[in-house]
């Protein structure tokens, strides 16, 4: 077990340090890709399945990826330290990027020492998968090593280490080696899916930090899922009198804003395993499935704290700006002749300054602080429906006034009039009718000519005070007019 790299299957992939081939490309679009961007764009498991898919299609002659140098099929191989790069389908010497090399003697030796060691676990595996097998009257026609021809019309034949059949399933086992290449994972899987049968990958040993390339190939081919057949499980399947193997599967769960996985091991029942031959996915666990509710949760939850973000922070807004109104009105209201000017005006630049920074305060170097009195005095009076702040005795008379001096008022002030309740105080002030008659005169002109328009920063800072009450209220709320009638 010694030199063995396992990935976090989360981990973004990793390249070799010098890959030889540089550059990849697409044949049917012509892009060319960078082999480390490509690579370090992909999850570890996602690369495991790239690997397998891209084989597949390198072998059924459908090359997605060529070398960009010299335009033969590459498909992606892992190092022995689970780093990726790219390697040709063939090599006749005509590219520079050499990537496949003869064995040494050395290799081959040891390989051939492992494969005699293995023989060996074989064997030991197969007649423990037997010996479950046979415990359970449910599966029949249990045999090791029966020749499996393919059905009419398909071509091949297959070995498979255990054949079984459990009511309609037919099942083919296969034991896990080292040796086991990916090729062969590959090919046997499709045999046994046009055979509508189902290969059961069986492994002698699993651990998740000490994962070989093959447990790979198969577990991530596996819907994450993988099982062992080993002493502990033959004896459990036989005191059960069912068929009971050690499943490992990765379970995502959430810990903080990511998704993490959590290795779950367990003696599983053969009832309490899915069977899908089509997708020749055999699992106790759906980690693709959960994989993807986890990430909705994430995502939801993600936005619900943006939301609540986003509500404090318009809160804190509102808060900020009904602190500033108050702040401006009492200033206006409360002021008394007694006050010395320049200190006064200081202090309304001050509060000019924050209303501007929040887009209501009045343009220029000097704004004037009459302006500002004018208008929180008319707020005032047609909220309390007689003169506040103007020196005027009745609400009629400063109807007169803002008719003659402040012609630009009078829009605001019938809105505000309406919006708070005060109209008829107008009114039953004007024992003469004179008001009502010049008002008359003038309506159809008020929206019409310019005297009766309020500079931008004026109209501005009159509705951030008056809270939006000075503007024409919008079709679904009152709709009358100054004079109380309905607008046309
Ligand atoms: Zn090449």
């Amino acid at each position: 077990m010694v030199g063995n790299t396992t990935v976090d299957p989360l981990a973004w992939a990793s390249v070799v340090t010098k890959p030889e081939i540089n550059s990849v490309r697409n044949p049917s679009t012509g892009h060319v890709l960078d082999v480390p961007r490509l690579i370090r764009a992909f999850r570890y498991e996602r690369a495991i399945l790239l690997r397998q898919k891209l084989k597949a299609l390198v072998k059924r002659g459908e090359a997605r990826l060529v070398c960009a140098t010299c335009g033969v099929p590459v498909y992606l191989a892992c190092s022995t330290t689970k780093r990726f790069f790219f390697r040709h389908r063939h090599e006749d010497g005509s590219c520079p990027a050499v990537t496949r090399m003869e064995l040494s003697e050395a290799d081959i030796r040891a390989m051939k020492y492992r494969g005699a060691q293995e023989s060996a676990a074989h064997k030991r595996i197969k007649e423990l998968l037997l010996r479950s097998l046979a415990a359970d009257p449910r599966f029949k026609d249990v045999a090791p090593e029966q020749t499996w021809k393919a059905s009419e019309g398909l071509s091949g034949l297959r070995r498979p280490d255990v054949s079984a059949r459990a009511d309609s399933t037919r099942l083919a086992f296969e034991v896990q080696l080292s040796t086991t290449f990916m090729d062969v994972v590959l090919s046997r899987k499709e045999f046994y899916r046009l055979e509508r049968a189902a290969l059961v990958w069986v492994l002698p040993f699993f651990h998740p930090s000490y994962r070989r390339m093959t447990d790979d190939d198969i577990l991530f081919g596996n819907n994450s899922n993988v099982f062992v057949v080993d002493e502990s499980t033959a004896a459990a399947s036989e005191a059960a009198g069912t068929f009971i193997m050690t499943c490992w599967y990765r379970k995502p769960v959430i810990q903080g804003d990511k998704i993490v996985d959590e290795w779950v091991e367990r003696m599983v029942r053969w009832d309490e395993i899915t069977v899908d031959v089509d997708r020749q996915i055999i699992v106790v666990f759906d980690y693709a499935e959960e994989a993807t509710r986890r990430r909705e949760e994430l995502r939801a939850s993600r936005l619900e704290r943006i939301a609540a973000a986003e509500a404090a922070a318009r809160q804190a807004l509102e808060d900020q700006e009904n602190e500033l109104r108050e702040q401006v009105l009492r200033f206006v209201v409360d002021a008394s002749c007694e006050n010395d000017y320049l200190p006064r005006y200081k202090t309304w630049l001050v509060l000019n300054d924050r209303l501007r920074s929040v887009g209501y305060g009045l343009d220029g170097e000097y704004p004037d602080l009459q302006t500002a009195t004018r208008i929180v005095h008319l707020i005032e009076s047609a909220r309390a429906g007689k003169p506040v702040g103007f020196r005027y005795k009745s609400f009629a008379e400063l109807g007169h006034h803002l008719i003659h001096q402040h012609p630009e008022l009078l829009l605001a002030f019938g809105h505000m009039l309406r919006r708070f309740g005060t109209r008829d105080a107008l009114y039953s002030d004007d024992r003469t009718g004179k008001l009502r008659a010049k008002l008359d005169a003038i309506r159809s002109e008020l929206t019409q000519d310019p005297k009766y328009r309020m500079a931008e920063d004026e109209e501005r800072l009159c509705a951030f005070l008056s809270m939006g009450t000075s503007r024409k209220a919008r079709p679904d709320n009152d709709n009358r007019d100054l004079n109380g009638r309905e607008a046309a």
